[in-house]
């Protein structure tokens, strides 16, 4: 059920002197060994990714298009197995991974037909001059993919380099490594030339610190912390090398008086649980209107409570386990910190069980303003219920952090979402709906949450740089 854990370099499958073990979050049981990438192995990495971008950058974009979806298919065929295979190593219930492997399929498939729709212009010129502009692969990508999502963050990552005609070395999750290894096998099976997607694993530092800075690297993509995706943009601007960061989050949600207070509070429980929280868009602060903020308060943490917690292979289960051991003292602190400073526990709050990563579905009510997850992202199931007076109120604080990815209202109020338009400060704003983002829509951050967008028609605008060329018809 758990695949061969091994490096794919210039084609080919391979093992390494040293491993890790991958643990099984639910049960901390070793599901197998993953092999760290040497030196060496980087090496062959970029050698191959440069060979392959000479191969790939010159594949017609139908040729590209056709490749990424028939890896597109061996995946949805695979669902069953790659699902597993998520399950236990990230934790996730089994039917959120089973809908994580299409939704990664999805977004080979949008960015396979904009594989075809890279258009250029033309700009008017002088009789005897043509300006034309075009759209041009920027090379060897070495990207960066998180743990919360072992299928879909690597599929956003290679999608967008392959369907523009780029090469890529990914560097995958170490805690959570089949998604990618699946993603891979599939690419191999579709036919795609040799060295145009490398997949390595071993210490995040020490591969990123090695890779960006090499000649062919041209852009570095990267999901994950704010702190981390700082970091390597000032490694990248060392070299002049484009960045991709799609980073933290804190997502506010704004409820107004004139909701149905029972349907979204159900709705913001059920979702902040999702994925045990651990999702860059993952609704936590919520800044309710007095006049429903006690019926808001009871309804969601009734619901939260009601969490069903337990090994995502297990049926019947609404919520696993955290995917990493060092989350659940970082959430601990977090609620601990918030407590002292006034809030009130209203479910949840600590470790669940003996055995595994879980944590308790937890509300924290009237959270004052200077606790420390009111400005840290727990990236954890922890929910934050606070009281505001006025929509004033409530803009003023969804905008008073770093942070500015996803953010969230429920109205029905034309002037109210007019104002929120204008004034949230988010890459992605969602009214009287907690999903954030489709294939087909552009996903990225503004602030502290990063630069680029990953999907819609802007996805490939990273991975492409433009060439002018100005032809003249006589020698001037
Ligand atoms: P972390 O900051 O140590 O790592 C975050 C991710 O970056 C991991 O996938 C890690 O492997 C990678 N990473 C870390 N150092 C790196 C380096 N020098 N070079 C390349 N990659 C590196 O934090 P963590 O404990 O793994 O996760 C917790 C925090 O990470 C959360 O609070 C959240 O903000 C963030 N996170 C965000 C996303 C997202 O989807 N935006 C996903 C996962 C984690």
């Amino acid at each position: 059920m758990y695949p061969d854990l091994k490096l794919f370099i210039a084609g080919e499958w391979r093992s390494a002197a040293h491993d890790m073990p991958v643990v099984n979050p639910a049960t901390e049981e070793v599901l197998g060994h993953l092999p760290c990438a040497a030196k060496s192995d980087l090496d062959d990495a970029l050698a191959a990714a440069e060979a392959g971008f000479q191969i790939w950058s010159r594949t017609s974009p139908r040729e590209r298009s056709d490749t990424i979806l028939r890896a597109a298919a061996l995946l949805r065929e695979r669902q069953e197995e790659i699902a597993q295979s998520i399950t236990l190593e990230h934790g996730k219930p089994l039917p959120q991974a089973r809908l994580e492997v299409i939704r990664g399929a999805e977004f080979f498939e949008w960015d396979a037909g904009e594989a075809m729709r890279t258009y250029g212009r033309v700009i008017p010129a002088a009789r005897g001059h043509k300006f034309s502009v075009h759209h041009q692969p920027i090379g060897v990508v070495a990207a960066f993919s998180p743990w919360n999502f072992p299928m879909s963050q690597p599929a956003r990552k290679i999608a967008g380099a392959l369907a523009s005609g780029c090469s890529i070395i990914l560097k995958a999750a170490e805690e959570t490594p089949a998604g990618a290894i699946h993603i891979a096998r599939a690419f191999q099976d579709a036919g795609l030339p040799a060295g145009v997607l490398n997949l390595v694993f071993g210490n995040p530092a020490d591969i990123s610190g090695y890779l960006i800075p090499q000649d062919p690297v041209r852009l570095v993509a990267f999901t994950g912390s704010t702190i981390v995706g700082r970091h390597l943009t000032t490694l990248a601007s060392e070299h002049m090398t484009s960045v991709l960061m799609e980073l933290g989050g804190h997502a506010p949600v704004i409820v107004c008086e004139d909701t149905d207070v029972q349907a979204a509070a159900i709705s913001g429980a059920v979702r902040k649980m999702r994925n045990a929280g651990q999702v860059c868009t993952s609704p936590t602060r919520f800044f309710v209107h007095d006049s429903i903020f006690d019926d808001f308060t009871a309804a969601f943490v009734a619901r939260a409570a009601g969490t069903v917690v337990g090994n995502g292979m297990e049926a019947g289960v609404d919520m696993g386990p955290l995917a990493n051991e060092r989350r659940a003292p970082a959430l601990s602190a977090l609620v601990q910190d918030a407590k002292a400073k006034g809030a009130t526990v209203a479910t949840g709050g600590m470790r669940h069980g003996d055995t595994g990563y879980f944590f308790q579905p937890t509300v924290l009510v009237d959270v004052p303003q200077d606790a420390q997850i009111m400005q840290e992202e727990p990236f954890g199931p922890i929910a934050v219920l606070n009281r505001v007076s006025s929509l004033d109120e409530a803009i003023r604080q969804a905008n008073s952090v770093p942070y500015g990815l996803a953010g969230y209202a429920f109205t029905n109020r034309a002037d109210y979402i007019d104002r929120m338009i204008d004034e949230v400060e988010v890459g992605n704003l969602s009214i009287n709906t907690l999903e954030a983002s489709m294939p087909e829509t552009p996903f990225g951050g503004v602030k502290s949450s990063g630069y680029g967008r990953e999907g819609g028609v802007e996805g490939l605008d990273n991975y492409m740089t433009i060439k002018h060329v100005w032809h003249s018809a006589n020698i001037t």
